[in-house]
């Protein structure tokens, strides 16, 4: 057997990220797919001139996949990844009817924050300068590695930064707990930095205070749109890996990683056949990587059985006419937020009262919709149940309480906006589980309600079987298309190393 051969079975972006770096460093890659393309729950549809981008919408550090381009070997003949930075992250409404733009520029989304919400300009720019330094802190540790090397070989790798960032680091207590504290009196400015613990799926009312790191994401980095939608992403990964002489197999569904009891030696496709190559890389979703891939190793019960992070109800909408107030991305916020997590931890889903995010690729990308319409990529969080939406029903009520919510936010007559839908399509937890096997349709794996969270995510390499690795969004670092992309670099090094 060629020692330098390795399989990587599914092509979410965290398996595609593997595969072109593994293929970097000089190994033969092939990738087995479920489905029958590339991207997992980052796909694309187009349907009666409206193109969605199906799963994830915001995006974020585009470096990630830059890199891959000045990866050693890289095909000279390969349009660099394009993409255009924006000068604004999201559009924010309140039932109260107050509205404000988060814009990039930090000094301007002070401004703004003060002008339309009233908020104490320090405490905006205090709570920026605490993500920042959070994140900078941690994320050598936490991200840019294998966590497990991380904790073993103590004060390098990253320890600098952490070391130096601690003193100051929001170490217990809640998301909403420390937001509440920095943002005293400015209800609308506390809930949306709760909001970012739905960046994982989690509930800022249990999530830890650490999780203060992400709006750093936006309001630090920055929010880009991938040229072409976010699909551009999966299709310059691809076109990387078709270039690097990577094999796909698609409609190839893996059923058992081979192993001889301490080295994996393959894997068995549903269809009987075998392949064989020293390395694995399983980039599904590790509930049923061990489970299905894996029955007969010792199972991680404590990690796979954290509870999931929340799943989505996602409606795709084509609408007649254009909303000049909405951009991208847009957040219409609930009444009562607390209620919202309490609900969808008890019953499932937010009831009459959800937050509404709406993602408008045609705000930026105009043939994306036909003239004089928009398409709307609608998503109320939910719980990771895939039983929940069989009833269409539920479905109906669901989409009631979204309809009542944007008549409300944006000032529009009731009864007024149902008929501007003219095409429609719902994404339930049950088709998200049966399309990526993502275990009970959880967006993001398991959910960050802990603060054991960061240090529960399965590890990126096998403890039990020599050459098999864990990349993607339910391992570590996490989910969400940068930490997928920084999965697929930790296990191309362990391997290599
Ligand atoms: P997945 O995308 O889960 O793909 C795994 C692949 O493995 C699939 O193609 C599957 O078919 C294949 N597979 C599984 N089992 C097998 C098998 N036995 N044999 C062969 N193939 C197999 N992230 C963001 O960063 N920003 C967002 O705005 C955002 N919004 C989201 C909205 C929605 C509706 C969804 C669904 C997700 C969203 N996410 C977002 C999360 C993000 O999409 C995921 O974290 C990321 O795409 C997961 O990538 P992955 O590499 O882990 O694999």
């Amino acid at each position: 057997m060629n020692s330098k051969r390795a399989i990587v079975v599914g092509s979410g972006v965290a398996g595609l990220s593997a595969a072109v770096r593994l293929a970097a460093k000089g190994y033969k890659v092939e990738v087995f797919e479920a489905a029958d393309g590339p991207g997992g729950k980052l796909r694309e549809r187009s349907v009666a001139g409206y193109r969605f981008d199906l799963g994830p919408s915001l995006f974020t550090l585009p470096e990630l996949v830059t890199a891959i381009d000045s990866l050693p070997g890289a095909p000279a003949e390969m349009p660099p990844f394009e993409f255009e930075k924006l000068d604004r992250s999201t559009h924010y409404f309140w039932p109260n009817r107050k509205r404000l733009v988060a814009w990039a520029d930090n000094e301007r989304f002070v401004t703004e924050a003060v002008e339309t919400l009233g908020a104490d300009a320090e405490a905006v720019r205090a709570m920026l300068a605490a993500s920042a330094r959070n994140f900078e802190g941690t994320r050598g540790v936490f991200l840019d590695q294998p966590i497990h090397h991380a904790l073993r070989r103590g004060p390098r790798n990253g320890w600098s930064p952490l070391l130096k960032a601690l003193p100051r680091l929001p170490l217990t207590g809640t998301l909403h707990g420390f937001n509440a504290r920095m943002l005293k009196g400015q209800p609308e400015l506390v809930q949306l930095f709760d909001r970012y613990a739905t960046y994982n799926g989690s509930d800022p009312y249990r999530a830890p205070a650490m999780m203060n790191v992400i709006p750093h994401l936006e309001h630090g980095v920055g929010t880009f749109f991938p040229r072409g939608g976010m699909f551009g992403i999966v299709k310059h990964l691809y076109k990387s890996a078709i270039a690097r002489r990577i094999q796909f197999h698609f409609n190839a569904a893996v059923d058992r990683i081979l192993h001889n009891g301490s080295q994996v030696t393959g894997i068995q496709l549903k269809n009987g056949n075998q392949h064989h190559a020293p390395v694995v890389v399983s980039n599904a979703d590790i509930h049923p990587t061990y489970r299905r891939l894996l029955p007969d190793l010792p199972q991680p019960e404590r990690i796979l059985g954290q509870e999931r992070s929340t799943s989505g109800l996602i409606f795709y909408w084509g609408v007649r006419g254009t909303s000049p107030e909405l951009h991208l991305h847009n957040i219409l916020f609930s009444e009562d937020y607390k209620r919202e997590f309490e609900r969808i931890a008890a019953n499932g889903d937010p009831g009459d009262d959800p937050t509404v995010y709406i993602n408008i690729t045609s705000k930026v990308k105009a043939d994306d919709a036909p003239v004089g319409c928009e398409n709307w990529f609608v998503l109320v969080n939910v719980s990771a149940n895939p039983e929940k939406y069989d009833d269409p029903a539920a479905i109906k009520r669901v989409k009631q309480a979204v309809i009542d919510r944007v008549e409300q936010s944006l000032g529009r007559e009731p009864g007024s906006f149902e008929s501007l839908i003219e095409f429609e399509d719902v994404l339930r937890p049950s088709d998200i589980e049966s399309r990526t096997s993502s275990w009970r349709g959880a967006l993001y794996g398991a959910s960050s309600n802990s603060p054991m969270s960061a240090f529960l995510r399965h590890r990126n390499k096998s403890r039990d079987l020599e050459g098999l690795y864990f990349c993607g969004g339910s391992v570590h670092p996490g989910g969400g298309i940068p930490l997928c992309l920084l999965s697929g670099r930790i296990v191309s090094e362990l391997v290599a190393s």
